[in-house]
């Protein structure tokens, strides 16, 4: 009786003709994923097997495969020749010790083998009765566990009783790369993982305000990048210094613009950047409404000032609802750590909420931007993360 997972993954049968590069990279993923483990990986019809893997790393690979975008559901299997008494001796093995209610549920890729589905259904359920009486009771309705038996065509069969379920999504890298702004608050990190679920590989940019922001929040930003790197097979971070165009528009412009200018600024970089790094969007952790520089006429301003897709994933998310995730994928207890971000430097008593474009255009003509921008680009620091 040998032990194996079975991994499957869900929207990528909707795939059409092109569902064999989807498989693929999946497949590439998930291999990079486990690189520091020793296991047999077979493709199988809309699954992946593992197998010959030590138990004792057992752990620590479920802990990877929860963390692949594209992997729906996975099982652990017992795996024993397609014969009834081995079959048999594999569900004792999984209804030991338990007391509940089952059935048992029996898929026949082979068709030669003898009795039918429904059969072997029966019969297996009827000897675990005789056996475990006691503690099991069949409930074909609605059951608290179920005994899968699938009998491949190879002459194996796989008994289990569990499908966990994982994070869904696409493949990371099925979906272009895209650059994340991110700070060391809750919804940059949550933004990040979703377009990773859906398959766009991340690059991350984060703005410090040194010295006004300290060298532990820019630890923070990278220890909350690592997280996300978790989903998107390792991740780039790049920092750029922000302090020189904070003191600018603190000087020269209207306070009630500072934040609408410096989001200004940070899509210009955003852009000049991802077009150096063949990113094909800017993703943001914004959410409608949340903060004074998240109305439609700020997401307005800044958006203005770039021509490249800007996704914000989070724009119609409840803060709660974004909270949830980012325990799930635990950034949440980092992002909560005390911190200075650039925003919160020079912050103007009564921002303007609902910005008029023309006035910020104003504004910001008292600026050099490109001047800016370009002594913004000549101090850059790379992590590869
Ligand atoms: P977050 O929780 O992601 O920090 P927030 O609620 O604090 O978001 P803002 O401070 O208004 O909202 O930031 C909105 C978005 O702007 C962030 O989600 C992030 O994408 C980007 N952003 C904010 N600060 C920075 C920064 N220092 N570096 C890079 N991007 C930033
Ligand atoms: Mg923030």
């Amino acid at each position: 009786m040998e032990n194996a997972i079975i991994i499957r993954y869900c929207e990528i049968h909707l795939k059409g003709k092109n569902r064999g590069f989807f498989e693929k990279l999946l497949k590439e993923n998930i291999k990079k994923s486990l690189k520091d483990f020793e296991f047999t990986f077979t493709p199988m019809h809309s699954r992946y097997l593992i197998e010959n893997f030590n138990e004792s790393d057992y752990d620590l690979i479920i802990d990877k495969l929860h963390k692949i975008p594209g992997i729906h559901t996975y099982s652990r299997a017992l795996v024993v020749e397609s014969n009834i008494e081995k079959i048999f001796e594999a569900a004792c093995v999984l209804c030991e010790g338990k007391v509940a209610t089952f059935k048992v549920v029996t898929n026949r890729a082979d068709k030669t083998f003898s009795p039918n589905s429904m059969e072997t259904s029966m019969l297996l359920g009827a000897r675990l009765l005789d056996k475990f009486g006691n503690n099991l009771t069949v409930d074909v309705k609605n059951p608290e566990f179920t005994v899968y038996v699938d009998i491949r065509e190879d002459g194996k069969t796989f008994v289990y009783t569990e499908l966990v379920h994982c994070i869904s999504g696409m493949p990371v890298g099925s979906a272009g790369k895209g650059l994340l702004l991110v700070s060391g608050g809750i919804d940059s990190p949550v933004a990040g993982y979703m377009m990773a679920k859906r398959g766009m590989k991340i690059d991350c940019l984060h703005f410090h305000s040194y010295p006004y922001t300290g060298e532990a929040a820019k630890e923070k930003v990278i220890e909350l990048t690592r997280k996300i790197g978790e989903y998107n097979g390792g991740i780039n971070l790049w920092v750029i210094s922000f302090t020189h165009i904070q003191e600018a528009i603190h000087q020269y412009c209207p306070e009630e613009f500072m934040i609408t200018l410096m989001r200004r600024f940070m899509m210009r970089i955003a852009e000049r950047l991802a077009k150096q790094q063949n990113d094909q969007a800017i993703i943001t952790g914004e959410s409608l409404g949340q903060v004074a520089s998240q109305t439609i006429e700020s997401i307005t301003s800044s958006n203005s000032v770039v021509t490249m897709p800007v996704l914000r994933p989070l724009i119609a998310f409840d803060k709660i609802d974004i909270i949830d995730i980012s325990r799930k994928i635990d950034t949440y207890e980092t992002s909560i750590l005390p911190y200075e971000d650039c925003c919160t430097v020079f912050l103007p008593k009564f921002p303007a909420i609902k910005p008029n474009l023309e006035r910020v255009i104003k504004a910001e003509s008292r600026l050099d931007v490109e001047g800016l921008i370009d002594e913004a680009f000549k101090n850059v620091e790379k992590y590869e993360l």
